[in-house]
């Protein structure tokens, strides 16, 4: 396949270069030249296309797509006791697949090629990101709170075994220090090195976690982190709103990969992440969304463009740049190892189409500011991943119909239960 004449962002220097032919062979970008030759019949033009790599989304659950709008004006520990949980204790494994592909869908549709999930049934998150083609490390969320730690860990081995591939890779996802026990905590690290070697959780997402630990424990959450091991290995750490500087300090070097949420910080008043510390200590961190429960959606360029207003306005406008930003919400830094992040020879063929005839890329001052502030989901014509169209010329190539169908009727279903 060849994308002909198109604009490429070029992230290691953020220039963009125009009149490139893409060849992509397989799953692979093979070649990036003017007027490339080919007997290759499948090319098509791209001259009004800037062509980025697909996006990743750093921290989702993607499972509860039907508690969009369940309680939307509460703190976050009311919020979790008195709407989320009760309604998840509801859900059957179908619901879960559902209510996945759902999020998946959208997420897909903001450009996203690669999310890092928290779920418990982690099989059937799985199964509609294979369906679909989306790339990640799909966590079996886990907490030890009822006592039953233990078998979460068997079917943890049991799930990462049976689902898991080089695409869709089951990793472990102990919540976090507030719904975890140190044992719990010291086991997972032990088995999720094992099976997936990545780990996931949420660190200091509320000022109320931050005082509530220190007090109990008289450490910060982060030293805690460090003292049972987990800065040793790759962590994807979401929100970790409440960092002190010293907590930056000692996560530098280490394998640990912050995530910045901001809408979702925002919409449960915890607070702004400290990315222009992340920025000034060279840490490559992700941007993600949350769950459409706390979001309320599941769009990586909206993250990206308000990720990027909230730090200008805790950071300063001159501390905080746009190529810095997208190379986050692009994974220049391959952080998740998927060998995508940059439009380069031998990437892997995750792309974006954005329409530069759209009104928001006119007029064409600036690519990388219109990236980052001014483009909307409405501009991305086309999103491959792995050399295959998920959408083609602004139609989806999935049934969009059933999916709303199947989370409408089984969202009723669970309203007339909770
Ligand atoms: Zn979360």
């Amino acid at each position: 396949m060849i994308l002909k004449n198109a604009n490429i962002l070029d992230l290691k220097t953020g220039t963009v270069q125009t009149g490139m032919d893409i060849a992509i062979t397989g799953d692979t970008i093979t070649a990036i030249g003017v007027e490339l030759h080919s007997d290759d019949k499948d090319y098509r033009d791209m001259s009004h296309r800037l062509v980025t790599p697909t996006f990743t989304n750093g921290h989702t659950h993607l499972g509860m797509a039907m508690m969009r709008g369940y309680g939307d004006d509460f703190a976050l520990q009311t919020w979790l006791e008195t709407k989320i949980w009760p309604f998840e204790a509801k859900l059957t494994s179908e619901d879960i697949y559902w209510a996945s592909k759902l999020s998946l869908l959208e997420n897909l549709y903001s450009g996203v090629g690669t999310i890092v999930d928290m779920y418990d049934s982690v099989g059937y998150v799985v199964q509609a990101g294979r369906e679909l083609g989306m790339k990640g490390l799909y966590g079996k969320g886990v907490m030890d709170l009822s006592g039953d730690g233990d078998k979460k860990l068997q079917r943890f081995v049991k799930d990462y075994t049976t689902y898991g591939n080089a695409n869709q890779r089951v990793i472990l996802a102990p919540h976090s220090v507030y719904t975890c026990s140190e044992s719990f905590l010291k086991d997972c690290l032990e088995l999720g090195t094992t099976y997936g070697g990545v780990l996931h959780t949420h660190v200091l997402e509320t000022e109320k976690e931050k005082e509530d630990f220190e007090t109990a424990h008289g450490m910060s959450v982060v030293d805690y982190f460090g003292e049972l091991g987990y800065l040793d290995v790759p962590l994807v750490a979401a929100h970790c709103v409440h960092m002190t500087e010293r907590d930056i300090n000692t996560v530098k070097g280490c394998p640990f990969i912050p995530v910045h949420n901001p809408v979702s910080n925002l919409k449960l008043g915890s607070g702004v992440a400290p990315v222009g510390r992340w920025l000034g200590e060279g840490i490559d961190f992700l941007f993600g969304t949350d769950s459409v429960a706390s979001n309320n959606n599941q769009n990586l360029i909206k993250e990206l463009q308000v990720g990027t207003l909230v730090a200008k306005n805790a950071w300063g406008p001159e501390t905080i740049g746009s190529l810095d930003m997208l190379r986050r919400a692009f994974d220049f830094g391959d952080v998740l190892g998927f060998n995508h992040g940059g439009v380069d020879v031998g990437k892997k063929a995750d792309l974006i189409c954005f329409d530069l005839e759209s009104l928001h890329f006119t007029p064409a001052n600036s690519l990388l500011s219109a990236l980052t502030y001014s483009a909307d989901i409405g501009d991305i014509t086309d999103v491959l991943i792995d050399g295959e169209y998920k959408v083609k010329d602004r139609e989806s190539c999935f049934d969009d119909e059933q999916v709303r169908y199947e989370v409408s009727t089984r969202t009723r279903r669970i309203l007339n239960e909770v």
